[in-house]
């Protein structure tokens, strides 16, 4: 049996994780969050005390991790580190940087490969990333490049840290997103690119249920539903 798989790639605060749940609940697919997997890597570094940028250290440890994910009834994504459920804990603010950092490592994104690529061998995917329509799935039926202003993506993440009652100050967020840009676009392993076949959305000017309808329609052409 062939299972289908959509790759979404982009900057932070697209709207990737966002969008991807949604049309993954309405098609009945299975939404992976691949930028969990690389935070669960950068807590692990933090919390053994690992400078998340120091390479031989960060490879030294990744033999005796155990990153998992699991889904729960609602088909939501946990991230278990190992065995604790830390699917709360990436989302704090230093985690993003040192997954940033970690995710720069070659010998990381191939430690991390097969893992993601048995979520599609096994079922209707959709993945969101940084280079999932590049690296993991070259041969997804369908591509997305999804991004926004940098303006508007640190506001959404502002929002976000907020809403979780995270201190944040939307300067920093600001430069916190363009230097993650930089460091994802400018790295030598994977960096983050549109793939040549990949259809490019700019959510920019569009509401979440406008650019939900608009990949609904990228998708719904591609996989002709
Ligand atoms: O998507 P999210 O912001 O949670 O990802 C955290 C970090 O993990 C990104 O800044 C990026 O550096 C890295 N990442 C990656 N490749 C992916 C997904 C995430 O390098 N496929």
């Amino acid at each position: 049996m062939t299972y289908r798989a959509i790759a979404i790639d982009g900057p932070s605060g697209a709207g990737k994780s966002t969008l991807a749940r949604r049309l993954a609940q309405e098609l009945g697919f299975l939404y992976v969050d691949t930028g969990a997997i690389y935070r669960a890597v950068g807590l692990a570094a933090l919390r053994r005390g690992l400078s998340p940028g120091d390479e031989a250290a960060v490879l030294a440890m990744l033999p005796s991790l155990r990153v998992a994910t699991a889904y729960a009834e609602d088909r939501l994504q946990h991230m278990y580190l190992d065995g604790e459920d830390v699917t709360e804990a990436i989302r704090l603010h230093q985690v993003s940087d040192a997954a940033s950092q970690v995710s720069a490592i070659p010998g990381v994104r191939d430690h991390l490969l097969a893992l993601q690529r048995r979520f599609a061998q096994e079922n209707d995917v959709i993945m969101d990333g940084r280079d999932i329509g590049t690296v993991v799935l070259p041969q997804a039926d369908v591509k997305i490049f999804l991004t926004a202003r940098p303006e508007t993506r640190a506001r959404r993440r502002f929002d976000e840290l907020t809403a979780r009652g995270q201190p944040a100050d939307y300067q920093q967020v600001l430069r916190d997103v363009e230097e993650r840009d930089y460091r994802d676009s400018h790295r030598a392993s994977a960096p983050l690119r549109q793939a040549e076949d990949a259809v490019l959305v700019d959510t920019t000017q569009l509401s979440l249920e406008e650019s939900l309808a608009r990949l609904y329609e990228v998708v719904k052409e591609r996989l002709k539903l």
